[in-house]
């Protein structure tokens, strides 16, 4: 038994230990869930780990009739943790820096026994590195797949960084405004109303229902509107569908001095960038219901209102 061995017994023994009353592998999903990589890299770990991603060695549990080799180094047999800790190129990425797996690397384990090791053993900057790379492994993976194409390890290993610093700024600037969000509703002040929209989307059915209230000094009832809408493909476009129709019934009202509140940041983002969106049509439609006001329109992001 070599000495890498019995520290990694240590280990799982330790975690085993100090989670008897629950789940062996807690520490694992805490640290998985806690990183902050986008929602799909967790996703795709978490079902690695939980051995759901469609490698041939399931698929031959699954009526799968071809050779079960490795798509990517002609391995005999393309199991989770083969297709994660030892193919070729996983070997190539994991061992170099920043990660330094090699010794872990040589030990035949589950793959969820693996990633808990690793979780506990890696700095959390690191490990956040190892999410992104294992999210493009499998990405890499499903392109020699379907599309006959696959990425050396140095190009798989750039784009994941590149993805992941992109990933870290774009939520910069949310962090920041989340700081500055309003937790409670106030009436408008002077003689400005106050209107509010939402939006909710259920992705299941491309469905969006949209409403909004107005409400004048001291939050006195103006006027209000809610219904649904068909065939909507995000959030961000229901919501924008609910700013629109609030100022459409704005401007009918010959309302002035309008302050808008939305809890949906990407929309606002969106409609303060002049329209450089996928839903420039609506967002022109806004911009010119805000001239029509002929008031400046004050946009405010709200997180709840109570
Ligand atoms: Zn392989």
């Amino acid at each position: 038994m070599t000495a890498y061995w019995i520290a990694r017994q240590q280990i799982l023994g330790h975690v085993l230990a100090t989670s008897s009353a629950g789940d062996p592998f807690k520490e694992l999903w805490n640290r998985l869930w806690k990183t902050k990589v986008p929602g799909k890299v967790h996703v795709c770990v978490w079902r690695a780990c939980q051995n759901l991603l469609p490698t041939r060695d399931r698929l031959l549990t699954k009526g799968y009739e071809g050779k079960p080799v490795c798509l990517l180094c002609a391995h005999p047999l393309e199991a989770i943790s083969h297709v994660f800790t030892k193919c070729l190129i996983v070997v190539e990425l994991f061992s170099a820096a920043p990660f330094h797996l090699t010794t872990s690397l040589m030990l035949s384990m589950p793959f969820k026994e693996w990633m808990i090791e690793v979780a506990l053993q890696l700095r959390p900057h690191v490990f956040e590195k190892l999410l992104m790379l294992i999210w493009s492994l499998w990405k890499n993976w499903n392109e020699a797949l379907w599309e006959n194409k696959s990425k050396p390890a140095a190009v798989l290993q750039c784009g994941a960084m590149a993805w992941l610093e992109d990933f870290h700024k774009a939520r910069a600037p949310l962090n920041n405004m989340r700081n500055h969000v309003k937790q409670c509703w106030r009436p408008a002040e002077g003689n400005f109303v106050k209107l509010n929209v939402d939006g909710a989307y259920l992705p299941s059915m491309s469905h969006g229902d949209i409403g909004g209230i107005i409400r004048g000094p001291h939050g006195c009832f103006v006027a209000a509107f809610a219904h649904s809408i068909p065939h909507m493909c995000s959030a961000k476009q229901v919501e924008l569908m609910a700013i629109r129709e609030g100022l459409d019934l704005a401007v009918q009202m010959k309302l002035q001095h309008v302050i808008i509140e939305s809890d949906c940041l990407a929309a606002i983002q969106d409609i303060a960038h002049n329209g450089e969106s996928e839903f420039a049509c609506i967002i022109d439609d806004i911009l010119e219901a805000k001239n029509l006001l002929q008031t400046g329109l004050h946009l405010c992001l709200v997180s709840a209102i109570e």
